[in-house]
């Protein structure tokens, strides 16, 4: 017992919960199992790094702030497999695209998937050990310009060095001067640095529009669209209309 006490604070000390926790099990198998003392430590040493691994991603999760959480777990590649093609959101899943600095544009109706997907894609960069943030276009802008100048100065520096930035619903309404002089500071900031993802309810071609001024428009669309990956599609089912509103109907029948 004395022993056991030791090692706990040892443990402690050296912040290796996930050993701790893994111990008596692991004891307990290599008896059963008559294990070699090197493979007992090796099973010790895999379960403390998976326990951090876990932690970290948890971090790394929290941090991307996804608010509701999606992934391709949940994802049905089947049902808007026209407009979102499985086989390109397979690819981007490996998060080859973020290793190479590449940004993503995926444009579409409203309900078809385009969120969700790009929830899933951080998802798994969080997995990959990539830092993420995930942002409404408007709650991004909004931050940047929180009253609190330590704040603001905050979010851009995390916005700039993010591995995988997203900027979920781009090109939702008009910006101002000051909106878009932000937007082109982290175009420019992340260009071939780093990878940044709009999702958008209007056709790119359309995005001219929400700037102030066109020649900076151009220059901010230039950097984020040019050499992007892109899904711009016209098609699509809502999912929302279609699976979620069937769902809630048959909840309602089961509730009568
Ligand atoms: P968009 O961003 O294109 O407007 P969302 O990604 O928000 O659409 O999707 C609307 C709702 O439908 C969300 O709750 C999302 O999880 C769900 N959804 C959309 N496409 C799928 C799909 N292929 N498989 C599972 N759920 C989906
Ligand atoms: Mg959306």
């Amino acid at each position: 017992m004395e022993m056991r006490h030791q090692l706990q604070d040892q443990l402690k000390r050296l912040k290796m919960p996930g050993l701790w926790q893994a111990l008596d099990l692991r004891l307990s198998e290599a008896q059963t199992n008559n294990l070699g003392h090197l493979e007992f430590l090796s099973l010790l040493i895999q379960d403390e790094l998976a326990n951090r691994e876990d932690h970290m991603l948890g971090k790394r999760l929290r941090a991307a702030g996804f608010g509701v959480q999606k992934s391709f777990e949940g994802f049905d590649f089947r049902f808007n497999e026209e407009a979102l093609p499985a086989s390109m959101l397979r690819d981007l899943a490996t998060c080859h695209f973020i290793s190479q600095k590449q940004n993503l544009v995926i444009g579409g109706p409203p309900g078809i998937g385009k969120t969700h997907a790009v929830k899933s894609i951080g998802h798994e960069a969080a997995r990959h050990g990539y830092q993420v943030l995930f942002r409404s276009t408007q709650k991004l802008l909004a931050e940047l310009q929180s009253d609190s100048a330590e704040r603001a100065e905050r979010v851009l520096r995390r916005a700039i060095a993010v591995d995988l930035l997203i900027l979920d619903d781009f090109a939702f309404r008009k910006l101002d001067q000051r909106e878009a002089e932000m937007l082109y500071v982290l175009a420019e900031e992340r260009l071939g640095k780093a990878s940044t993802v709009l999702t958008s309810n209007r056709p790119p071609e359309d995005w001219y529009a929400i700037f102030p001024d066109p020649v900076v428009g151009g220059a901010i669309l230039d950097r984020l669209v040019s050499a992007a990956i892109k899904i711009i599609t016209t098609k699509g089912k809502s999912y929302r209309r279609e699976v979620m509103a069937k769902e809630n109907r048959t909840m309602e029948e089961n509730s009568r």
